[in-house]
């Protein structure tokens, strides 16, 4: 039985060493040096080097009173995925504990307790996941240092802006996620993750994502959860911070930490947590031709609150205009553009002076996808008036003041 223990291999000719990781199998699996695992079904063993203390699946996960406490909230995803070689599909069945004998080095940084809130890939997620999960990172704050949440990446961003509008946080809340699962030669699971638990107990007090920064394993970025989005399919740098700096850039093995853009330290603001969210809200990309029935339909079935992702600086076609007005008397319609990047202006053109005056919102520098669980936040906690007034003030770092990016 190899699995925990440091051996010497020859493969294809080349040397490798690792760290032998449980395997279902029959196949080697090495964690290397860089912290990627590798499989191997052909090798020639040479040595045992020695044995490590891994926290091997389900053992008890010893705790340093000289470290920090990190909670992991397990949701699912490809960070906490494996290939089932009987289908070849990718699919969820990690528990936090799992990942962390996965990524041993985790505990030379802090303490680590785990829990499985779920096991789904995140295009499953809905609102009420979003509301359990703000829930379990409140209970989590007040007994740990930081947390960190393993999320699909697919719609990492809304998560983490459903957690940052609903919780008020003191201690850092950082999201990570892998492009390719853990056990693939190329995942950057144990990279993203051994960043997350740095910042999880360094001195900021928000929500961050934290991801890859270049194609390499060289560094990550962590962006703050409102103003960042996935911009590629597959690279391992596919989330990039729009409108504004990334947080921080995490660089990798060192772990140092370069701050590039604070907001909230730690300490500087009290725990609480606002747990209404509106699911009566709909963000509705417009394209040449749309009609306005599609906004009229929606808010027949009692949707109240609208994103639009306009074109350019805010626009939609002319003939919206008139259903705009009806809906605006007694819903909440914020434009957004499909640019994302830049700023929204309504005041250039006539179609969006007319929009204004319709009574359409300029959604400002906010992320699409931002403006619509901002919207959720703002209308389940304060209703529609309060939340007309509130959509434009930055509440977390989701509106920047200047558009310098
Ligand atoms: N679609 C899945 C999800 O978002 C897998 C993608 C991923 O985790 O990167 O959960």
């Amino acid at each position: 039985m190899l699995t925990g223990k440091r051996v010497k291999i020859k493969a294809k000719g080349k040397i490798f060493e690792g760290i032998v990781m449980p395997s279902f199998t029959g196949n080697l699996v090495l964690k290397l040096d860089s912290g990627y695992n590798a499989g191997f079904c052909e090798y020639e063993l040479i040595e045992v080097l020695e044995e490590v203390k891994t926290q091997i699946r389900g053992a008890e996960i010893s705790k340093r009173e000289d470290l920090p406490n990190v909670k992991i909230i397990s949701t699912g995803g490809t960070i906490a995925s494996r290939v089932d070689y009987r289908t070849g599909a990718v699919t969820s069945q990690f528990t936090a504990e799992e990942i962390i004998s996965d990524v041993p080095e985790i505990a030379e940084i802090c303490n680590v307790d785990a829990e499985l809130l779920y096991n789904i890939l995140s295009e499953n997620m809905k609102p009420n996941n979003w509301i359990e999960l703000a829930r379990r990172v409140y209970e989590a704050l007040k007994k740990y240092d930081g947390v960190i949440i393993t999320h699909g990446t697919d719609t990492m961003h809304y998560s983490a802006s459903a957690v940052a509008f609903m919780l008020s946080t003191p201690k850092p809340v950082v999201f990570v996620g892998a492009q390719r699962s853990s056990d693939r030669p190329s995942s950057d699971a144990a990279m993203n993750l051994l960043c997350s638990a740095k910042l999880s107990i360094s001195d900021v007090g928000e929500v961050l994502v934290c991801m890859h920064g270049s194609t390499s394993d060289d560094f990550c970025y962590a962006h703050r959860g409102v103003k960042v989005r996935k911009m590629h399919t597959s690279r391992r740098d596919a989330f990039h911070s729009i409108n504004a700096k990334p947080v921080a850039r995490i660089d990798y093995p060192s772990l140092n930490v370069e701050w590039l853009s604070w907001r909230f330290k730690r300490g500087e603001r009290d725990l609480k947590l606002f747990d209404k969210l509106e699911e009566k809200v709909v963000l509705i990309k417009f394209f040449p031709g749309l009609g306005s029935d599609l906004i009229e339909y929606f808010h027949s079935k009692g949707y109240r609150g609208f994103v639009i992702e306009g074109t350019g600086l805010g626009h939609v076609s002319t003939d919206w205009i008139e259903t705009l007005k009806k809906i605006c008397e007694d819903s909440i319609v914020v434009m957004t553009s499909q640019c994302l990047y830049g700023r929204i202006c309504d005041r250039v053109y006539d179609t969006g002076r007319d929009l204004l005056k319709a009574g359409v919102i300029e959604g400002e520098d906010l992320l699409p996808e931002t403006a619509l669980i901002k919207l959720m936040f703002l209308i389940g906690n304060y209703g529609i008036e309060k939340a007309k007034k509130l959509v434009k003030i930055n509440l977390v770092g989701e509106i920047e003041s200047r558009s310098d990016y």
